[in-house]
């Protein structure tokens, strides 16, 4: 096995897209679970502490080292494709863009799509990853049938979905015995600590667990039918107000008409603010000054209803005044994946610009419930506003999740910007809505966490984390401040 502790090489595991900094000794590159399996049993011995790394796309420092060890998932690459059963046997290293293309090769599909492809299977497992398309399909939990993981004590355990359930509260595996904390979680999209729900899946568990229950090595993963084409496009608004009602009109059509092929049936409502698309100018020199925002939706089309689908999208579009004559709409795959593209360079841009400024990022990742989300946006933007700081707003906003990223010119600007975020979080959570739709707590949001759930139900579930981990080796100082291990 390789082990890197040459500091001016290991620079990249020290890092993640959220410009979270650490240090650590070594990087471990091991390529079975056994070996995995050794190096916790060796750091048990040793109270050394393991953080996991993925693709380093994360966006809360769940993967950067504070001390210990690091071990790299990325030599974990094997991949087969069952093409008669729809699923696929993939290591945890396994890029998801190269899942992606080889299964579509196939003809086949896998929906999870969170917008940066550049990441590991593993790690989008252990964050739960959504994205745009989980405005339908919902997050990567969805499209998990069962995993390998390696317990922080070194037991290696196969856990297939619909196996095992809680019973009276209580989960197993192995020898030990979990004690599910009674946790309401909120009824929005949600990636904020553990999955906790009376009569749950032992899979569910681990599956966004940010890598403090255990280390993912392989899954199989669920696939669909390749879509035979879409109906996309990226629709520019000269009313905000109006790109507004037509997100909400969308949202609400789409959810009456899951089960229907020739109704509005979004995949995805995606939403850029007037900031958003000044910021995406200079790469997308199409946008027009006078647009206030652009909402890209997308759905499933084939060539039995591709005609009205067409007609009935654009009569929604007209109805709702979109600026049709500067839109784009996407004939052919080329240009969807321009969408793709205009979609992706928002959130990256963001990061290349905390990063230039050496900020941490202070973007939000909230969800509110659907009639709350118009509310919840106003204020959160006011808020803003009112103190004077750059910020670029967009989002899933099919799921009323607003990614709301402040972008500070220096420090005061930057402790203001985290006040805000606080003040954010916390009307997200008197809405009744989420701190972390999908990006998960790792160590940048834990003070916002605390806002979600009582002391006592974090203790609660820190106990798990306790129960399994029980020298606090693995993924420490992710999702639970040090003090609910007291
Ligand atoms: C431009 C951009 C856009 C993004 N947009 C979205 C989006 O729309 N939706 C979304 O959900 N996310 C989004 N993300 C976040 C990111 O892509 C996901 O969090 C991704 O799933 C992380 O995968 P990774 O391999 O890079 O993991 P890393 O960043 O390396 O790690 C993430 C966490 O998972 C743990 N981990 C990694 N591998 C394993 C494993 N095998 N077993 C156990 N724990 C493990 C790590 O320790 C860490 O806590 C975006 C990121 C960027 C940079």
């Amino acid at each position: 096995m390789i082990i890197n502790s040459n500091k001016s090489q290991i620079l990249d595991f020290l890092v993640d897209a959220a410009n979270v900094k650490g240090d650590c000794d070594a990087v471990y590159f091991p390529k079975t679970a056994q070996e995995i399996s050794e190096i916790l049993i060796e750091a048990n011995k040793k109270k050394t502490k393991v953080t996991i790394a993925g693709n380093g796309t994360g966006l809360t420092g769940g993967r950067v080292p504070q001390s210990g060890i690091v071990i790299s998932m990325a030599k974990f690459n094997d991949f087969e494709i069952d093409e008669s059963r729809k699923i696929a046997k993939v290591e945890a290293g396994v890029l998801l863009s190269e899942i992606k293309s080889k299964v579509e090769e196939k003809n086949l599909f896998y929906p999870p799509d969170p917008t940066e492809n550049n990441c590991f299977l593993g790690g989008t497992i252990a964050t739960n990853a959504s994205g745009a398309k989980s405005f339908k399909y919902g997050p990567t939990r969805n499209f998990i049938n069962s995993i390998e993981i390696v317990l922080p004590n070194g037991e290696i355990h196969k856990i297939s979905r619909g196996e095992i359930f809680a019973v009276d509260g209580m989960l197993k595996i192995g020898d030990f015995q979990i004690k599910l904390p009674k946790i309401q979680m909120p009824k929005v999209k949600h990636a904020a600590g553990f999955y906790i729900k009376k009569d749950m899946d032992l899979i569910d568990l681990f599956i966004g667990s940010e890598g403090t229950l255990g280390i993912i090595t392989e899954a199989e993963i669920r696939l669909i039918e390749k879509p035979e084409n879409y109906f996309s496009a990226v629709l520019f608004f000269d009313d905000e107000v109006k790109s507004l009602e037509f997100v909400a009109e969308v949202r609400e059509k789409s959810i009456r008409n899951r089960n229907f092929d020739d109704e509005i049936n979004a995949l995805a409502i995606e939403y850029f603010d007037f900031f958003a698309l000044q910021f995406l100018k200079i790469e997308f020199p199409k946008i027009k000054n006078h647009h206030k925002a652009a909402v890209w939706v997308e759905q499933e089309i084939n060539s039995a209803n591709e005609e009205i689908l067409t007609e009935k999208w654009l009569e929604i579009i007209e109805h709702f005044e979109a600026d049709i004559e500067n839109s784009w709409i996407a004939t052919d795959a080329k240009t969807r994946r321009e969408f793709q593209d205009f979609r992706h360079a928002v959130s990256w841009k963001i990061s290349e610009y905390i990063t230039r400024k050496n900020f941490r990022k202070v973007g939000t990742d909230t969800a509110v419930p659907n009639d709350k989300f118009v509310e919840f946006y106003n204020y959160s933007r006011s808020l803003v506003e009112s103190q004077n700081i750059h910020f670029v707003a967009y989002g899933h906003f099919g799921n009323s999740h607003l990614h709301l990223n402040m972008l500070p010119e220096n420090e005061v600007e930057f402790t203001k910007s985290k006040e805000i975020y606080k003040q954010i979080c916390q009307k997200a959570v008197d809405f009744g809505g989420t701190i972390s739709a999908e990006h998960g707590v790792g160590k940048l949001k834990r003070e916002y966490f605390e806002l979600m759930f009582s002391d006592e139900e974090i203790r609660e579930m820190a106990k798990i984390k306790k129960l399994l981990d029980k020298n606090l080796i693995l993924n420490f100082g992710n999702i639970f401040s040090e003090r609910f291990f007291n």
